[in-house]
């Protein structure tokens, strides 16, 4: 692996709540090259978003808290960061797309106005400066005459044109990695696959690194160099795309693949994974999965199986794959 940009190391975060205490991230570990793109998939309540919240420090304290692991960024302790130094980080180095724009872009403010406010505060750029970076900028996300939408608020843009906004307000200060969370998630399915190619385009023009999260594995197919797939707050297989799709281990990531409608399919009907997510406030004992596991043993339901490596560079926790 080339140098990595953002490194996390046995990251645990809780959640203390009325009913009890909810461990969302559980011990999870994976690193991002420079110029890498990297897909974390799972179900909902799997912990992806709770990871990439970890990593821009959002989670809300109380209830949530990192407990422990290390989050390391070009180098950096993220943990150990003032809430002042993760402010000049947020934007500016790192920045995020959510799945539901409206949530991240102000309804009494223009365009112009939110996009240029980062760009005056992060790179100190005079109001001129910022206006015609703006335009640029919408013109890069493909945003048509933006000399004229830039004065428009974001209830006058489609949902489709709402994320390129916001695809925009986020590379607006050249940060070294993206993270998006489902970002496609909300548009119909030929508008996701605009912005993706808009996502994908720009990461690699840019020479940016990419944390894609999505519950869909046919999308990172497409996005993403790297996967981690989690489940129930584990990271239980991590690859190289091709190895992955090639050659999956855990019967999660399988059970994943198998539920993806393919063109070149036997049969007419998907194979969807059997039960349910578990509810994470009294997790099975054990290896999470093994409630709904074709495989589970006797050992699957005492002991959490360990995260190995299982061939180069790929990783599983599964007992399928050699114990203790
Ligand atoms: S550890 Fe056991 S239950 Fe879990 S995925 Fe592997 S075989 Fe299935």
């Amino acid at each position: 692996m080339g140098e990595a940009v953002l490194e996390l190391e046995d990251v645990t975060v809780r959640f203390r709540l009325r009913r009890g205490d909810l461990t969302a991230v559980n011990g999870v570990s994976f690193a991002i090259a420079r110029g890498e793109t990297f897909g974390l998939v799972g179900e909902s309540g799997s912990g992806k978003s709770v990871t990439a919240r970890a990593i821009m420090r959002l989670i809300p304290h109380p209830p949530g808290e990192i407990q422990s692991g290390r989050i390391l960024f070009e180098g950096e302790h993220v943990l150990a960061k003032s809430d002042a130094e993760m402010r000049a980080l947020r934007g500016r180095r790192i920045a995020m797309v959510f799945q539901e724009p409206m949530s991240a872009l102000n309804p009494v403010f223009t365009v112009h106005d939110q996009i240029s406010d980062a760009l005056r505060t992060n790179l100190k750029l005079s109001k001129a400066e910022a206006r015609e970076r703006v335009i640029e900028l919408l013109s890069q996300v493909g945003i048509p005459s933006p000399h004229k939408r830039l004065d428009s608020y974001v209830h006058e843009f489609s949902g489709g044109m709402r994320q390129r906004v916001m695809l925009a307000m986020a590379l607006s200060c050249s940060p070294s990695l993206l993270i998006a969370d489902e970002p496609t998630t909300a548009l119909d399915v030929t508008i996701q696959a605009t912005i993706l190619e808009l996502i994908t385009g720009m990461i690699e023009r840019l020479g940016m690194s990419l944390l894609f999260i999505t519950h869909n594995l046919g999308v990172v197919a497409h996005a993403c160099d790297k996967i981690g797939v989690m489940y129930a707050s584990h990271l239980v297989e991590l690859g190289d795309k091709r190895e992955i799709f090639a050659n999956p281990q855990h019967p999660y990531t399988i059970g994943l693949l198998n539920s993806i409608p393919r063109l070149d399919a036997q049969s007419k009907y998907l194979t969807p994974i059997q039960g349910s997510v578990c509810n994470m406030m009294e997790p099975p004992t054990g290896c999470k999965f093994h409630p709904r596991c074709a495989h589970a043993m006797d050992l699957c339901r005492r002991e959490v199986p360990k995260f190995r490596e299982i061939a180069p560079g790929h990783m599983a926790a599964c007992h399928l794959h050699g114990q203790g």
